[in-house]
């Protein structure tokens, strides 16, 4: 296993992401990933071979930020939300892999209340969104013992390996 994971995604699919949060600004937007994870194998030298853990992002599929408390910089995925992206996914013979959501006016670092409402194992892209114009987007990795996010490498791909 390789020690970083990476993301990949299209720049068609990275573009869309960043609209969405310069849409709903000043307003966090919201979304799930929907892909899959794959180990692809590359020929390494002398005949060796390298397993490479990757996480491709194939479609995205926009949520309503339906906290209307504070939409600035909350936003809420309810049970309702991930019931609908699971039944998409399936229905595209892919799975939901993370989220996506925006940060007006902040960094593209997790807040407090992200790592509070993440889980482990997805992906959590965070694109921030500055005066409305989209900035930095990053990915991140809540590890297994809930306390930190891990920073995921995101390559952004013409087209998606097969
Ligand atoms: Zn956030």
């Amino acid at each position: 296993m390789a020690d970083t994971p990476a993301l990949w995604i299209s720049g068609h699919l990275a573009e869309r992401i960043r609209a969405h949060g310069a849409e709903t600004y000043p307003h966090e937007c919201c979304g799930a990933l929907l892909g899959r994870d794959s180990s692809f194998v590359l020929d390494g030298d002398r005949g060796k071979s390298l397993q490479t853990p990757a996480r491709e992002i194939l479609q995205l599929f926009p949520l309503v930020n339906r906290r209307d408390d504070s939409p600035r910089n909350r936003f809420s995925v309810t049970a309702e939300d991930v019931l609908a992206a699971e039944k998409a996914a399936r229905e595209q013979g892919l799975e939901v892999v993370g989220w996506y959501h925006s940060h007006p006016d902040h960094p593209a670092r997790p807040s407090q209340y992200d790592r509070d409402h993440a889980w482990p194992w997805y992906s959590y892209i965070i694109v921030s969104v500055h005066n409305g114009a989209p900035l930095d987007m990053t990915s991140w990795r809540l590890n297994d013992d809930r306390k930190e996010f891990s920073p995921e490498e995101i390559e952004v791909r013409h087209r998606a390996a097969v």
